[in-house]
């Protein structure tokens, strides 16, 4: 099902001209509009999930054997030295696109990009304690 209101249910389904590298029946993968690397591009479902806990199984099955797929094309066409896949679910997250997306992101040795994680600071206990708070 399509959102009304919604941008990338438009890029995904055609409705709106996009940079597209790959499409398929369920999705369509085209260049980020504000890349943060050369070659950053979203991997976008054509039906509408507003995230991940949304996410039909078999649309979600499909997103990582395509981005490998996307990687090997990236790696062909443009040479990358690493590789980022990120999504975002919720504002907090940093999701601004209230329809899943998957960000696909080449990295290159000189490329001046920082997505690395900071560890929070840890007390003595602190993992033991979240650990039988999930299990
Ligand atoms: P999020 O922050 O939700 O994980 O990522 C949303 C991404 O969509 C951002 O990287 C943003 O640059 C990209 N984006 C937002 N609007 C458009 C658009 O109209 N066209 C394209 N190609 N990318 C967009
Ligand atoms: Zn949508």
């Amino acid at each position: 099902m399509k959102k009304d209101d919604c941008i990338f249910c438009k890029l995904a389904n055609g409705d709106i001209p996009t940079n597209t590298i790959y499409e398929d029946d369920d999705f369509r993968v085209f260049l980020d509009a504000a890349p943060v690397t050369r070659g950053h591009c979203l991997i976008v479902p054509k039906e509408h999930f507003d995230s991940l806990e949304q996410l039909d199984d078999k649309v979600a099955a499909k997103v990582m054997p395509l981005a490998r797929k996307m990687m090997k094309l990236l790696k062909d066409k443009l040479g990358w030295d690493g590789f980022n896949i990120i999504q975002n679910n919720g504002k907090v997250a940093g999701q601004t696109v209230f329809h899943f997306h998957t960000h696909l992101i080449p990295r290159y040795n000189d490329d001046g990009q920082d997505l690395v994680m900071k560890p929070m600071p840890l007390k003595d206990g602190d993992i033991e304690t979240v650990l039988n708070e999930i299990i």
